[in-house]
């Protein structure tokens, strides 16, 4: 236990703002009781953008998290490895 982890999310950071608590899995579902990184993309994919919704992406396939460039995640392993 207390493993490092990197989460890739499909949520930008800011997304919900004052209403992250209800739409955010990254609030909510974030790794607990460990170190961590989440790896957001800048900003959400076609339909998905500005959309209210539980997770961020209305997709039932990789959508928005394929906007996370692999050099923030790369970028992620090494801050945890410091
Ligand atoms: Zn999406």
């Amino acid at each position: 236990m207390g493993l490092p982890v990197v989460m890739v999310s499909q949520e930008e950071d800011d997304f919900c703002g004052d209403l992250a608590g209800v739409f955010s899995a990254n609030q909510r579902f974030a790794p607990w009781q460990t170190n961590h990184v989440i790896c957001c993309p800048d900003e959400r994919a076609g339909d998905c953008a500005g959309w209210m919704g539980y997770g961020g992406c209305k997709k039932e396939y990789s959508h928005c998290i394929c906007r996370v460039k692999p050099d923030e995640i790369v970028s992620g392993v090494e801050i945890l490895l410091q």
